[in-house]
């Protein structure tokens, strides 16, 4: 077996131990004689997998007693037209304010634009290929909105916030898919959360939703499926969850938690994240497309200064067991996306191969 150094930017790379422990417990979890795939949603054990997984984020996260926490299924784009459906209860007067910060935002946005006309754009970055992060003095909020929208990090553009927009009364509503769980964050700063889990989470097929209680329930006639309060009235069992994912997810909280937390993930994503722009910066071979002050410590866009050598590279890098390089089209080049769970290892052999292709080519 050969394990590669996996850069995907999701589904991505899991921490091994979570996969061994899912390999060894496969056949028979802890002794109930069947895989966790088999077993019941309503089975007793099954019940405290999920009650784990979520005492576990609440845990890490520093989640309180007011906000729900639900695993539903339909990914984090379902979450786009979800959150004005729950949010916003009078279409015809209500608005909300959508700061666009890449391709997801806009996804958001015309998802929400479909619920609802009156969707404003508070901030936009797109004018400069979303290389950067609105700063707070460019927001035009409006005091009256339902929510503020965010993506906190941007998965293809390589941007993310290092600090959290302040918008008053007005909700906070974060898009957290790739940077949850990667640094500290005060929950209670947002009025809602969300991520699809197949990034720093688990396996693709759940998305974690955590949400203030005050905000749900306010449409009645909610198709069920779709209506928090209905989610978290049943526990996130209002059907069939995703139950083999959320197992998964509880490994890799557990996982988290073993290795020091929220905390050390941020002092280690710095550390990864430092290394590789430095290795960017520190050579004209190489260029990162995003501001400085922007830059995500997830998602690493970079360049080559003869973009010709670029599928050379991603050829080289492959042979030398570095994968799924290859930067979105939108963006060009490479992207590197180091999560959670990418070792500094990795980050470490993908500098090296930079510096061997810089030398044989440059
Ligand atoms: N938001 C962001 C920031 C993402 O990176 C992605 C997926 N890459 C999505 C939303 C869409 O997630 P899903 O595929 O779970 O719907």
């Amino acid at each position: 077996m050969r394990r590669v150094y996996n850069f995907s930017a999701g589904p991505a790379v899991l921490p091994v131990p979570v996969l061994e422990r899912a390999r060894d417990e496969m056949l028979d979890y802890r002794g109930c004689g069947m895989s966790v795939m088999e077993m019941s949603h309503r089975s007793k054990d099954y019940m405290a997998i999920i009650a784990n997984a979520e005492a576990l984020l609440r845990e890490l996260m520093g989640i309180g007693e007011d906000y729900a926490v639900l695993f539903l299924q339909g990914g984090a784009t379902l979450q786009f037209s979800m959150i004005p459906m729950n949010l916003i209860h009078d279409p015809a007067t209500q608005t909300a304010d959508y700061i666009m910060t890449g391709s997801w935002s806009e996804k958001a946005y015309a998802e929400a634009k479909k619920i609802f006309a009156d969707v404003r754009q508070a901030a936009s970055s797109k004018g400069v290929n979303y290389s950067r992060i609105p700063r707070q003095e460019e927001l035009t909020l409006n005091p009256g909105a339902a929510y503020v929208h965010m993506t906190s990090n941007n998965t293809i553009f390589g941007t993310e916030y290092h600090h959290v927009p302040e918008t008053g009364a007005v909700p906070l509503v974060a898009d957290a898919s790739s940077n949850i769980l990667s640094r500290p964050v005060d929950v209670s700063r947002f009025g809602l959360i969300y991520a699809g889990a197949q990034k720093n989470l688990g396996p693709s097929g759940v998305t974690v939703v955590i949400v203030r209680k005050d905000l749900m329930g306010r449409n009645a006639n909610m198709p069920v499926m779709l209506d928090y309060q209905a989610q978290a009235k049943e526990g996130s069992m209002l059907n069939t969850p995703p139950t083999y994912a959320i197992y998964i997810l509880g490994l890799v909280l557990e996982w988290v938690k073993e290795q020091g937390g929220v905390a050390e993930m941020e002092r280690r994503n710095i550390v990864k994240a430092d290394k590789l722009y430095a290795a960017i910066d520190g050579s004209p071979f190489y260029a990162c497309p995003t501001e400085p002050a922007s830059r995500s410590r997830m998602n690493v866009p970079f360049t080559l200064a003869r973009p010709e050598l670029t599928d050379a590279f991603l050829a080289g890098a492959k042979a030398a067991g570095l994968v799924t390089l290859k930067g979105h089209r939108s963006v060009g080049g490479m992207r590197a996306s180091i999560y959670n769970a990418m070792p500094e290892a990795g980050v470490d052999a993908l500098i090296a191969f930079m510096r061997e292709f810089e030398r044989s080519n440059g």
